[in-house]
C-alpha cells in the first residue's frame, strides 16, 4: 500500500503546475514528460516499463485528480475528498486481488477494470487514498505550508507533526525564520521584564 501512496504523491508533485520550494512549478512537456512519469511510477515500482507518450498525458489528468484530493483535505474538506477518492474508484473500477511474483509472499494489489497500465496505476493510487483517508491517517494527506510552494507530501511521522513537502521547504522556513531574528533591532523587543542591575557592593 505505501507503493501506491509514495506514486500518487510523484504523481501529483511532478505532473500538476503551481508553485514548489519558492519558485513557479511548470510540468515538464514533450518528450520529458513520459520520462517524468516513469520515473514517478519507478518510486513505487522499480520494474515499471517506460511509459507512452499517450498514456504519460492520461497520467497528467489522473494527477490533476490525486492533487485536488490532497488540496481538499488540506483545506479540511474531508466530505469532498471522500467523494473524489470514490468518483476516481468508480471509474478505474478498483478492485482487489492477491497476487504473487518475483518470490514475493502473496499480497493484495488493486487493479482496474482494464488491466492498462494508466487504469491499473489510477486504481492503485486511488485505493491507496481511499486506504489513508478512510483510517485514523486521513489527516496525513498534506499541501507544503512553506511560502510559495504547494507540492503534497503524506506524513508519516510519528506525532503527525509534518508541514512541508521536502527538507528543501523546512530549510528554507528556517533560514527566512533566522533572518528575520538577525534583522530585528536588538533594543525594540516586546516590552517584559527589566534586568535587574546587580549592584556592585552586594
Ligand atoms: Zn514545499
Amino acid at each position: 500500500m505505501d507503493a501506491v501512496v509514495t506514486v500518487a504523491v510523484q504523481l501529483a508533485n511532478a505532473l500538476t503546475p503551481g508553485e514548489a520550494h519558492g519558485r513557479p512549478y511548470l510540468p515538464p512537456g514533450g518528450s520529458a514528460l513520459p520520462a517524468a512519469v516513469t520515473a514517478a511510477l519507478r518510486a513505487g515500482r522499480a520494474d515499471t516499463r517506460d511509459v507512452s507518450a499517450g498514456e504519460a498525458a492520461q497520467f497528467r489528468t489522473v494527477a490533476g485528480e490525486i492533487r485536488a484530493v490532497f488540496d481538499a483535505v488540506a483545506a479540511g474538506r474531508t466530505d469532498a475528498a471522500a467523494s473524489l477518492v470514490n468518483d476516481m474508484l468508480a471509474r478505474t473500477g478498483a478492485r482487489p486481488r492477491l497476487d504473487r511474483h518475483d518470490g514475493e509472499p502473496w499480497h493484495l494489489h488493486f487493479h482496474g477494470a482494464e488491466d492498462s497500465l494508466v487504469t491499473g496505476w489510477s486504481a492503485g493510487c486511488a485505493t491507496g487514498l481511499a486506504v489513508v483517508l478512510g483510517s485514523d491517517l486521513g489527516g496525513r494527506l498534506g499541501v507544503c505550508t512553506a511560502p510559495r510552494c504547494d507540492r503534497v507530501y503524506v506524513d508519516t511521522s510519528r506525532n503527525a507533526t509534518r508541514r512541508f513537502c521536502s527538507t528543501t521547504c523546512q530549510n528554507r522556513v528556517k533560514t527566512a525564520a533566522f533572518r528575520r531574528k538577525q534583522a530585528q533591532p536588538h533594543d525594540v523587543g516586546p516590552p517584559g521584564p527589566q534586568p535587574k542591575k546587580i549592584s556592585a557592593s552586594a
